[in-house]
This record gives C-alpha cells, structure tokens and sequence, in this order.
C-alpha cells in the first residue's frame, strides 16, 4: 500500500496516510486540526508490479 505524505496548510503539519487507491486524497482530512486544507507533499511510483518481489501474482494469473 502505497504511503502519501501531506501538508495542512491551516497547521503546518506534516503527516503521512497510507492510501490503496489516489482517489482517496480527496478525503484526506489533517489529523492535527482535521482540515481538509491540504496538500500532497511526496507521490510514491504507483506501479511496483514490474521487478522482482511480486512474481507470486504473476505466476498465479500466468497458469
Ligand atoms: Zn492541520
């Protein structure tokens, strides 16, 4: 599960939330002052099926 790290511009404060799907963000609240006054700060690669490390789903959906 990918982790987003955002900013409350009403705080100050940094946080990070982990998310399944980017839509989400639109809900994010601060945990601080809990305002939806945010902004995203770090975007992680949303892909990390290609490499090594995931190949058990691979093999799954190959037979
Ligand atoms: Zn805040």
């Amino acid at each position: 599960m990918p982790e987003y790290v955002f900013k409350c511009k009403d705080c100050n404060q940094k946080f990070s939330i982990f998310l399944k799907m980017a839509e989400t963000i639109d809900y994010i609240r601060c945990p601080h002052c809990k305002s939806t006054n945010v902004v995203k700060k770090y975007f992680p690669t949303p892909i990390h099926f290609k490499g090594g490390g995931f190949t058990k789903s691979t093999e799954e959906k190959g037979n």
